[in-house]
């Protein structure tokens, strides 16, 4: 499961990938057919731990570049939010197999199913 996570791969199949660009996903698994929004606003669920992904490594930039340098707070703390803009895809990409894994794991039967 880690690394079905980890490669970004279906939750079900642990094979077909969950992204066909940077941040599009297919509306199915391409392997196994598995559904991948499983009903309309689905991935607010991923919004949480998007936003929690991103503080912690906001915060690593900040406390990274404190130690590192004698800037002003405020200057660090812009610096360090500029440079999460470029991870700000990877956040959302871990944050959405995140979701979908979680979800999968408290409700396995996929709508179809029911
Ligand atoms: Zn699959």
């Amino acid at each position: 499961m880690v690394r079905g996570i980890l490669t970004l791969r279906c939750p079900r199949c642990y094979r077909g990938p969950l992204f066909k660009g940077l941040i599009d996903m297919p509306e199915r698994c391409p392997v196994c057919g598995l559904i991948y929004e499983r009903e309309h606003g689905y991935f607010v669920g991923a919004m949480a731990i998007s936003y929690g992904l991103a503080v912690g490594l906001v915060a690593i930039i900040f406390f990274g570049l404190l130690a590192i340098t004698r800037w002003p707070l405020e200057w660090v703390l812009l610096v360090a939010s500029v440079a999460f803009l470029p991870l700000a895809p990877l956040c959302l990409r871990y944050s959405r197999a995140l979701w979908m894994y979680l979800d999968r794991r408290i409700d396995p039967i996929d709508p179809v199913d029911r």
